[in-house]
């Protein structure tokens, strides 16, 4: 392995600012730490913010009770910690554009996108969103709680909105800034993408409106999203009475992801669940390979049984737009061997779990190389599944697939690493 020069004075580079990003960059932080956490969009919180409802406590994931056993995270703790903590730099909007040097002592290059809105400045009263449309206010859990603005959807109005600014938070001239920075260490937590199933043509996503993918049903099942809670259908705002989920898209699937995708048995029967207990669900349909409910997630098959959710072991044969909006399904029933026909309202997706966009990319910048996709630790046989290189780790689901609490245990390792390496 490389030596790694010892160094105490350079901070410490994390990318991606989801639960994993910012448990390593508020922990190290709080440690004594210098910490850069880079995330290339204007929000940090990552995939988690759409979630709505989170296993294993069904809380809103960031309001995860923390304690000795599943350690999780809050909102009011990221809230001061991300803005306030003086030995946190949060560069939203940014990319890693490249980097050289050693172990101790990376040299890196960040490319930011304009910072029109001052996250330390705004106060969210809303003025700008009231003047003019290009601004808006992400989402209640956004962090920062800032508003956006999107120079695409710039009007005449939006200069008033500037002057109008109670704090002076905006700045319409701002430029694209390139920083270069030495580092001592690199935290990898890019995450995941929920694959887009437009390429499997069976399933007729992208084609027909009334079939989702699971994150885009939590939006649904979500009282903060579009519809207040209320499950409907797409096409039509119709209430989606007759739901089916089909799990394995594009997961232990040859043409696309061989492997298992880990945790879409949990959120599927997680939102079975809702729909059937909660909602105006008269069927909830789930049609599965195998269900995978690991570690303490049984609860949630049980809970779906309870609850009247059916189970069709099987797959889905043909996919096609109802007369009447909703989605006409024939599934074959491999424990019946009968072919059975269903009108639905929604058809959701338990799509493959894939590596970010531009992840091998990153990689190749500190000299790793993709296994299945994600990064894979330096010495599987040591068990320290965060270390994946001289002075660079990695942590949540950029090692692969994993829920929220391993994320978050993973990052605490990485943590470890870094502060044992300081002695
Ligand atoms: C439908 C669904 C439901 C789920 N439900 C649950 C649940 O109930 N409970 C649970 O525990 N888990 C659940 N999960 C899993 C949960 O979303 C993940 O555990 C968690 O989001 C992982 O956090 P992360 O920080 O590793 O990655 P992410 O949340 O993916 O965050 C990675 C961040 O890195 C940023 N990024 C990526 N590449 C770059 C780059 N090159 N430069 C800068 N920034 C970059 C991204 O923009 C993102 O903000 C669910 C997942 C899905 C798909
Ligand atoms: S007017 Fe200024 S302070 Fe108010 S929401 Fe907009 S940016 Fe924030
Ligand atoms: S977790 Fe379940 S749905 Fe996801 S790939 Fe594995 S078996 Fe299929």
């Amino acid at each position: 392995m490389t030596e790694v020069t010892k160094t105490v004075d350079y901070p410490v580079l994390i990318i991606g600012a989801g639960v994993a990003g910012m448990t390593v960059a508020t922990e190290l932080a709080d440690s004594g730490i210098k910490a850069i956490l880079v995330e290339r969009q204007l929000t940090a919180g990552g995939n988690a913010l759409d979630l709505y409802r989170a296993f294993p406590t069904d809380d809103c994931f960031y309001c995860f009770e923390g304690n000795r056993w599943r350690p999780g995270i809050r909102k009011c703790f990221y809230r001061s910690a991300l803005i306030d903590q003086p030995n946190l730099d949060l560069r939203i909007g940014t990319t890693v554009h490249s980097i050289s040097g050693r172990p101790g002592q990376f040299l890196v290059t960040l490319r930011s996108a304009p910072q029109y809105v001052d996250p330390k400045k705004c106060t969210l009263c809303g003025v700008c969103i009231e003047v003019s449309k290009a601004f808006s206010f992400p989402s209640p859990q956004c962090q920062p709680q800032c508003v956006v603005f999107n120079p695409a959807l710039e009007d005449d109005r939006a200069k008033e909105a500037a002057q109008k600014c109670p704090t002076n938070a905006i700045d319409l001239d701002a430029k694209p800034r390139e920083d270069s920075l030495t580092v001592s260490d690199i935290v990898i937590a890019a995450g995941y993408h929920e694959m887009k199933p437009s390429s499997i043509d069976e399933y007729g996503y992208g084609r027909i409106p009334d079939v989702v993918t699971q994150l885009e049903f939590a939006k649904i099942l979500d009282p903060n999203g579009p519809s207040g809670g209320a499950v409907v259908r797409p096409s039509d705002g119709k209430p989606a009475r007759r739901v089916m989920m089909v799990q394995c898209v594009g997961s232990r699937d040859e043409n696309h992801y061989p492997y298992c995708s880990k945790i879409c048995c949990v959120f599927a029967l997680k939102h079975a669940v809702v729909a059937a207990r909660e909602r105006d669900c008269s069927q909830v349909l789930v049609v599965y390979m195998d269900i995978r409910t690991y570690d303490r997630h049984e609860r949630y098959y049980r809970e779906a049984r309870e609850s009247g959710v059916d189970f069709i072991r099987g797959r889905v044969s043909r996919v096609e737009a109802g007369k009447d909006g909703g989605v006409d399904v024939t599934v074959y029933d491999s424990l019946l061997d009968r072919y059975l026909r269903f009108s639905l309202d929604l058809l959701v997706l338990s799509s493959a779990l894939e590596p970010a966009e531009g992840f091998s990319d990153l990689l190749k910048m500190v000299g790793l190389s993709a296994s299945r996709g994600y990064v894979t630790p330096l010495d599987i046989a040591t068990e320290e599944e965060v270390v994946v290189g001289a002075g660079v780790y990695a942590c949540g689901a950029a090692l692969g697939p994993a829920e929220v609490p391993e994320s978050v245990t993973q990052a605490r390792a990485v943590v470890m690493k870094i502060l044992a390496g300081r002695r």
